[in-house]
């Protein structure tokens, strides 16, 4: 089979197209045919070696993928051979024709649902609940910020929240983000590039605050974020590329707090459970993932360029 391989850790240029063996599953494995596989900053931030969790080199990079089941070990049960699946993780790399996954960690995809549709699912979505659901306890009737709702986990969350009965602002940096959010369920869109966004956020509250912020950029708005929380509110940290500077009074004064969260501290038993509820979702149209780009494998170094620029637009997925 034909895979992207990692031979040292660097810019996008070192992921190469290259022929392999054929992973051939044992015990309760699957492998699956990839249709789809989804493209996360995580996996530019493993690949230029800066990241904590670093693979042995050479690797095949991905964790999020859709297709078919080409083959089963003896003591996977639960699919047969051509039906459709997306993958939480895999034990091979997504970003390749095949990929060897544990069946524990393979879902069904409902019919009307893509290939690339489904190879969105993982990171963006078990991301945006744990950190809605399992973090910060979020509940109907609450108010919810979305700091970064046009990419692929702020889609999820705007998409989660509002079927939960949250009030959902989403914030954008783009006038088709802007459309997009929008579109997929945010009751009112702000730009997080505007001066006054913070004074904006505070206002679509009435001036109360805040129950909920999922925070896509810590180290740019953090040290704001504590100062537009409600009593009791939480903020999520779900992304951050730096250091922050916080007020601590201003989340002392609220009875306030800072939860931070990695979809790699999940337990098996806490995915199973989130992807029982995301593909209830699937098959409930409540979730859509929104598709902004399908790009060969062979140009997976031009995804991760892409994923890394403004402009967000729901998901980037890689096609073998
Ligand atoms: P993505 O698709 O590239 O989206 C990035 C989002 O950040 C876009 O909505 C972008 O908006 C927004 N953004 C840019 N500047 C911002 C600002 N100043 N304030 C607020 N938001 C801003 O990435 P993603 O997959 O959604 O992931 C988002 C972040 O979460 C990344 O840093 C990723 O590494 C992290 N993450 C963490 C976990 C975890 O386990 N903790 C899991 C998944 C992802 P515009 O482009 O419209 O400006």
């Amino acid at each position: 089979m034909k895979a992207i391989r990692v031979e040292e850790f660097g810019g996008p240029e070192v992921m190469r197209l290259e022929e392999v063996p054929d992973p051939k599953p044992s015990g309760a494995q699957v492998v699956v045919r990839i249709r789809a596989a989804g493209v996360n900053p995580v996996e530019v931030y493993i690949r230029s070696g800066t990241y904590p969790r670093k693979p042995a080199l050479p690797y095949t990079p991905g964790t999020d993928g859709a297709g078919t089941v080409e083959s089963l070990g003896p003591d996977a049960k639960r699919f047969k051979q051509g039906d459709r699946v997306y993958l939480a993780g895999s034990l091979s790399g997504t970003y390749a024709e095949l990929a060897l996954c544990e069946e524990q960690f393979v879902f069904p995809l409902p019919a009307a649902v893509s290939f690339a549709q489904g190879a969105a699912m993982h990171v963006p979505y078990a991301t945006a609940f744990r950190a809605l659901f399992q973090r910060a306890h979020a509940l109907a009737g609450e108010t919810l910020l979305v700091h970064g709702a046009s990419g692929g986990v702020g889609i999820a969350a705007v998409q989660l929240a509002r079927a939960a009965g949250l009030r959902v602002i989403g914030t954008v940096g783009s006038e088709r983000g802007r459309k997009l959010v929008w579109a997929e369920g945010a009751h009112e869109v702000l730009d997080h590039l505007a001066a006054n966004h913070f004074e904006e956020a505070l206002a679509a509250t009435g001036g109360r605050g805040y129950d909920l912020i999922l925070e896509m950029l810590a180290n740019v708005n953090l040290g704001r974020d504590l100062g537009i929380l409600a009593p009791h509110g939480r903020v999520s940290v779900v992304g951050s590329r730096g250091n922050a500077e916080i007020t601590p009074r201003d989340m002392m004064g609220r009875d306030g707090a800072i939860l931070g969260m990695s979809l790699w501290n999940t337990t098996p038993q806490e995915l199973i459970s989130i992807h029982s509820a995301l593909v209830a979702g699937l098959e409930n149209k409540t979730l859509r993932p929104v598709i902004g780009q399908e790009i060969p494998l062979a140009e997976a170094a031009r995804a991760h360029t892409a994923i890394m620029a403004s402009g967000a637009y729901g998901k980037i997925v890689l096609i073998p």
